[in-house]
């Protein structure tokens, strides 16, 4: 329904009072025509002409006593000139019929119609006269314009019309309209046309006191007519512009058919069915005001609403838009108008989605989800949608309505999130949790498809020595560079994660054979050890990978990274830049690994640490000229750890660091101790490992362990080995001096077994060679092996280099030793590592 018919429906129900609620009192005509008993006819017919009004009051000592109407006009005989000097008192009606001023209009036109008057005389509650009512007033205030433009005038036409001739005398017109029980006669003329003559005509010809003259001479003429389909809302609209009272109705052959006046209108009306339709209609105006009020309402809040709305009819086409659908897909109403709305569709859904949405839609009424729809833009965004179908009263589908959000805001900030909780911020890969995910769904397709898949867990082996060194910022480029090129070693369907700092798992999953896992480690140390070039710094990494396979390996992922972990380190023990695929014995060696590791965090603190000393004999004398410090853990429930067990642990942990310091400075104390005993010339050998030497600080420690414990510097020997001056022969060299300008000396520990030519040894500053023990041990027995160790003595001699055999555990091997002219000897043969006050109980000659 659209507004322009509410509008109509609106103007049809004056908006006013009905008859029920008007009163009487309220239409009724104040002036009242009053004229005492003995007034003659002709004369109260004359005042009555004049104010034209329809009846005249008769009162006698202010008292009604009767009223004479129009309608008694017809009762005079015009034949007798005598009627109209009659005192009024003689033909008028009594006693007058009065009605109460608050009576409903509604009462008054039954009252009207069921008694047969014409006339009221309407009277207050104490009986005062307050006016006359008639039925044309009725007719005019009734507010019943709704009931007659429903009625067409043939429904009230009686059709017993007799026009008279206009030679018919006067008293002929008024004996007709009194046996008619009509307030009219029609005169038909010979020309064709037609003139009327009324009761109010009648009266004015008794105020005139006119003879019996033929009514063609007395006839209004012409007589206004109007066609019997009119309404009788028309009819009464005639009647009150044009100032008259009746109106000829034609048929459509042109004849005249009858006259109809107010009197005809209002008996002709069905008044209980009229009250019933004003009641219906008061209804339905309230309902409809009601309904403008909430239309109004519904429309401004679908005009300003953020949310998209489409409007279609029952076929699915658009028939309206807000604005905010505008807004939102870029196109204006009239380009959308008449189309179906899957122009708006971005082609991301397929035809199922489709089918299954418009399904719900008939079975349920409503549906309700995500979608993709496309901008007028080509743009294609998310959006909330609720789709409902509208039915009528009946339950006939009328149209579907579509509000809709668009949810990309929404959407960015989720994955935002997402991100922020699932990825690493500075590499963009995978974080520990993705990671979880991941493996957890790779597993899951793995047992379903009966395959394999990998975890590598991969750690960087030098990097924070870069970071410390160089600063994270370095750091933070440098991984993002290893970031990179991790993912390029992997399938798109691997997935690679960075479980922070310097550690990251890749899964790897689809694995025909295991040794593909194998394969791909190979491939990643290979891309990792390329140098990185960061901010003018050439940087190399290498790498350690530990290999478990599942489902071989484990069946949940904590297991499957805790054993690739375990086997990380088993590559990284085995010395590093390599891969380890696990293997079950590797885990209970690990677990031995944990306790002892955080044991021996312990050890320091609570000074479980001790040294033990073995000497350095001269063969010939069987002096002893030196002590190596040799560490020992003397674990509370393990007894006396040999430092086998936990050096190689302690360099992992980096512990080794302040371990060693200790050694140094305790070494250094001890040795103070025994000069104050007396025993002055003995040298001090202390080990290095790898990772403290690597320290830049390392020099200036050894100087400062010196400095604090009056240690004479050319009494202390510090032991390196082979694989520590390899790493970076510069550096190396130049440290070597630095230390040797400190005064200290240098001893090359376990020579032999490492990979250094004896003409390298000149590039480096050392003052002593120890040949390992592997040499001493076969050299009674195998001619090899002595002829090895006396070159390298005899070399060593020519550099300006001291010998020391190690390991020396008979006489026989101590005479060999002799005689290649070996300087020191050391090994159970002379003493076995002992304490300092054993040490030195054994040293005295
Ligand atoms: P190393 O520097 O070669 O020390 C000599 C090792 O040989 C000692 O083992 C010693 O007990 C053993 N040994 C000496 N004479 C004989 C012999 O005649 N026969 C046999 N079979 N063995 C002999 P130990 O004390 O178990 O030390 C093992 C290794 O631990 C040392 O090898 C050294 O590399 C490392 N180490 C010991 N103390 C320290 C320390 O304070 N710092 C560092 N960084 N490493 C240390
Ligand atoms: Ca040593
Ligand atoms: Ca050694």
């Amino acid at each position: 329904m659209t507004l322009a018919t509410f509008d109509a429906l609106t103007a049809a129900v004056p908006g006013a009072l009905s008859s029920a609620e008007i009163t009487v009192g309220q239409i009724v005509h104040t002036g009242i025509l009053e004229c005492p008993p003995d007034l003659l006819l002709h004369e109260a017919a004359r005042r009555m002409s004049a104010a034209r009004v329809s009846s005249i009051l008769v009162v006698e000592n202010d008292i009604p006593i009767g009223i004479w109407t129009e309608r008694d006009a017809l009762a005079v005989d015009f034949d007798h000139p005598d009627s109209f000097d009659r005192p009024i008192r003689d033909v008028m009606s009594a006693p007058v019929r009065t009605v109460a001023r608050d009576l409903s209009l509604q009462e008054l036109a039954v009252r009207f119609r069921d008694e047969h008057m014409r006339h009221y005389l309407v009277v207050d509650p104490q009986g005062r006269r307050c006016g006359i009512v008639t039925q044309t007033d009725v007719v005019l205030n009734q507010g019943i314009e709704h009931y007659l433009k429903l009625r067409k005038l043939d429904t009230i036409i009686k059709g017993n019309l007799q026009p008279l001739p206009p030679s018919a005398p006067l008293g002929e017109a008024a004996r007709q309209m009194r046996d008619a029980a009509r307030d009219a006669v029609v005169v038909a003329y010979e020309d064709g046309s037609y003139g009327i003559l009324t009761e109010r005509d009648l009266t004015r010809l008794v105020a005139e006191r006119a003879g019996n003259r033929p009514v063609g001479e007395l006839a209004s003429r012409p007589l206004i007519t109007v066609g019997e389909d009119a309404s009788l809302y028309r009819v009464r609209c005639m009647l009150s512009d044009r100032g008259i009272r009746h109106v000829g109705v034609l048929r459509h052959d042109g004849s005249l058919t009858d006259v109809v006046s107010f009197a005809d209108i209002l008996s002709g009306m069905e008044l209980s069915y009229v009250q019933e339709l004003q009641h219906a209609l008061r209804q339905r105006d309230l309902a409809l005001n009601a309904s403008q009020r909430n239309l109004h309402l519904a429309e401004k809040i679908i005009e300003t609403t953020l949310e998209g709305i489409l409007i279609t009819d029952d076929k699915a086409r658009i028939i309206s838009v807000n604005p905010a659908f505008t807004r939102l897909t870029g196109y204006r109403p009239e380009e959308v108008i008449g189309r179906n709305p899957s122009m708006l569709s971005s082609g991301r859904q397929t035809p199922e989605f489709y089918q299954e949405m418009w399904s719900r839609l008939q079975r349920e009424g409503q549906w309700q989800g995500e979608i993709w729809n496309r901008r007028k833009t080509g743009e294609i965004y998310p959006e909330l949608l609720t789709i409902t179908a509208i039915k009528d009263r009946d339950g006939k589908l009328t149209n579907y309505a579509a509000v809709f959000s668009d949810i990309s805001q929404l959407k960015e900030n989720e994955a935002r999130i997402r991100h922020l909780a699932y990825y690493d911020p500075l590499t963009g890969l995978p974080n520990r949790r993705l990671l979880e995910d991941r493996l957890q769904v790779a597993m899951a397709h793995a047992h379903r498809h009966r395959k394999r898949g990998a975890v590598l867990f991969i750690d960087l082996d030098r990097f924070k020595r870069i970071n410390d060194s160089l600063g994270h910022e370095i750091g933070d480029r440098l991984l993002i560079e290893i970031a990179r090129r991790l993912s390029a070693c992997l399938r798109e369907d691997d997935t690679v994660a960075r479980m922070g700092g310097d550690e990251f798992i890749a899964v790897l999953s689809d694995l025909t054979d295991p040794d593909d896992a194998a394969h791909t480690a190979a491939r990643i140390i290979e891309a990792l050890r390329r140098p990185v070039e960061v901010d003018g710094h050439e940087l190399t990494v290498t790498t350690s990978i530990g290999i478990s396979v599942f489902p071989d390996d484990g069946r949940d992922p904590a297991v499957l990274v805790k054993n690739a972990d375990i086997a990380m380190y088993r590559a990284k023990e085995e010395g590093r830049n390599a891969f380890q695929l696990y293997q079950p014995a590797m885990n209970a060696r690990s677990l031995e690994h944990l306790a002892l590791e955080n044991a021996l965090h312990r050890a320091l603190d609570c000074e479980e640490l001790v040294l033990h000393f073995q000497p350095l004999v001269q063969h010939d004398t069987g002096q002893t000229v030196a002590a190596e410090a040799l560490l020992r853990w003397q674990h509370p429930e393990l007894g006396l750890v040999p430092p086998a067990k936990f050096i190689p642990l302690a360099e992992e942990t980096g512990l080794i660091v302040p371990i060693g310091e200790w050694v140094l400075r305790a070494a250094c104390l001890q040795h103070a101790r025994w000069r104050e005993a007396g025993h002055d010339h003995l040298h001090m050998q202390v080990n290095i490992s790898a990772r403290q030497f690597r320290d830049e600080n390392f020099t200036a420690l050894v100087a400062r362990v010196i400095a604090e414990t009056g240690m004479p510097a050319a009494q202390l020997t510090l032991e390196l080995t082979e694989t520590m001056l390899m790493e970076d022969s510069e550096r190396t060299v130049s440290m070597l001096n630095d230390l040797r300008a400190l005064g200290v000396r240098l001893a090359l520990d376990d020579f032999g077994t490492g990979y250094s030519s004896l003409a390298y040894l000149k590039r480096f500053p050392i003052n002593e060679l120890k040949i390992d023990r592997l040499f001493t041990r076969d050299i009674d027995r195998n001619p090899g092996d002595a002829a090895i160790v006396e070159a390298i003595i005899r070399l060593a001699h020519s550099l300006g280099q001291r010998v020391v055999a190690e390991g020396v555990e008979s006489a026989a091997q101590r005479a060999i030793l002799a005689r290649y002219g070996c300087d020191l000897m050391q090994g159970f043969h002379f003493g076995h590592p002992t304490d300092a006050t054993r040490f030195l109980l054994s040293c005295q000659p």
